[in-house]
């Protein structure tokens, strides 16, 4: 069975064909700046060479017409119709309290979609119009919408309110969300089948650590507590995006630097975090690379970003009463041994120990590296969104 694991953004596509019957990656690629005259596609059929042209690209249906005609290409192409794509899996970015799992789209859960626009208005409408080009382009496959949310929905109540006035609650449904709860879910799976232990028996905190980033408590099998809250803004310091503040500070700073609302909505999502403070850069390489070189700037960013790491990991630990696996994915996760031997290094109180040379050994696979002491195991876990994407559209296909 052949799926289409699809993510919009609002100038471009991402994509994957998977073969499920391996999970084997086929073909992939990019549109990027769609709606201009030179929208780049990149694409890659696996063992194969990237190759890469531009061209004009008006909207996502566009986008998504090229996608299907480079699958299909005489020359290059790894489908011969249409027809062989048998699911579409769609990254939605918010379910808000609509969807608790994967679903197959119909006309009311686009609907409900729609309605979870005003908590997510950057990401769900370009997953609308990914889904609307992608049903019209492949009429006949099954399409399967994926929150990042839906992981979350299990959080206890006590663990996603807001101490606001209730009614925001009742009323707009102003409350904790979560993201990334695609990534947090397969990485946790992952750990269990690593351990060969069900996921009933561990208490895990899985650190998702890239350009945006979150820390989520994963008891059972389920979220208990993630750092994200209504929206990706809520928790770690990140590549742009400066997490926990007193929200006290906003009203203050719209006034002392007479700001608009969305002026400074722009400033904490994408001029605060790690380019916030250093004034140079959002990338952790680059900012690792300067604090080596000297740059005092560069080493304040580093330590604040450590420092709310480890207390959110502390935190979790203490929301689950205990913890039997840390883990660490994402890009900086996965390939930063520095960022996870100084966070672990501080959190030896817990039990937490990290064999040195398996930190700095790199590796593609999931691996472990506490030490055979250590009495929390330590894993990096690189995360694949999109597998588990495919994965869930093959369940639903599977039992419809
Ligand atoms: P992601 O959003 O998951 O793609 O992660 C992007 C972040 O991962 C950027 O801040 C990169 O600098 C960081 N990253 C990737 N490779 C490394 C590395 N070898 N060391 C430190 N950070 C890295």
């Amino acid at each position: 069975m052949k799926i289409l694991v699809i993510n919009c953004g609002s100038s471009s596509i991402k994509y994957e064909l998977f073969e499920m019957d391996d999970e084997s990656v086929i073909a992939k690629g990019l549109v990027e700046k769609i709606g201009t005259e030179s929208a780049i596609v990149t694409y890659e059929v696996t063992g194969t060479e990237e190759k890469m042209r531009t061209a004009e690209i008006l909207d996502h249906r566009e986008g998504l017409h090229l996608v299907l005609r480079l699958l299909m290409d005489k020359n290059d192409g790894v489908i011969t119709s249409e027809d062989e794509v048998a699911a579409v899996g769609h990254r939605v970015v918010h379910g808000g309290e609509h969807f608790s799992k994967s679903v197959i789209i119909t006309s009311e859960v686009r609907q409900a979609i729609r309605k979870t626009v005003d908590l997510a208005p950057l990401h769900n409408p370009p997953n609308l119009l990914g889904i609307g080009a992608a049903e019209q382009q492949l009429p006949n496959a099954i399409h399967v919408a994926v929150f990042d949310t839906a992981f979350h929905q299990t959080m206890p109540k006590h663990a996603f309110l807001y101490a606001l006035p209730y009614v925001l609650y009742t009323r707009h449904k102003v409350r904790r969300y979560g993201f990334h709860g695609t990534s947090h879910q397969y990485v946790s799976e992952q750990a269990s089948l690593f351990f060969e232990k069900s996921l009933s028996d561990l208490k895990i905190i899985s650190a998702h650590i890239g350009n945006g980033a979150s820390v989520t408590a994963i008891e059972n099998g389920i979220s208990v507590d993630t750092s994200m809250g209504m929206t990706p803004l809520e928790g770690l310091m990140m590549g742009t995006r400066c997490g926990d503040i007193d929200p006290a500070i906003v009203p203050y700073v719209i006034a002392k630097e007479d700001l608009t609302l969305i002026e400074i909505q722009s400033m904490m999502n994408k001029h605060s975090g790690l380019l916030g403070v250093t004034g140079m850069s959002s990338d952790m390489r680059e900012i690792t690379q300067a604090m080596e070189e000297g740059n005092i700037q560069a080493k304040l960013a580093i330590d604040m970003y450590l420092y709310k790491l480890r207390k959110t990991i502390g935190s979790y630990i203490a929301a689950m009463n205990g913890v039997d696996i840390l883990l660490f994915t994402a890009g900086v996760g996965e390939n930063s041994s520095f960022v996870r031997q100084e966070v672990c290094d501080q959190l030896s109180f817990f039990g937490i120990e990290i064999d040195r040379e398996k930190n700095n050994t790199r590796s593609k696979e999931t691996r472990e590296i506490s030490t055979s002491n250590s009495k929390v195991k330590v894993l990096v876990v690189p995360t694949n969104e999109e597998l588990m994407i495919a994965r869930e559209a093959k369940h639903l296909v599977d039992h419809t």
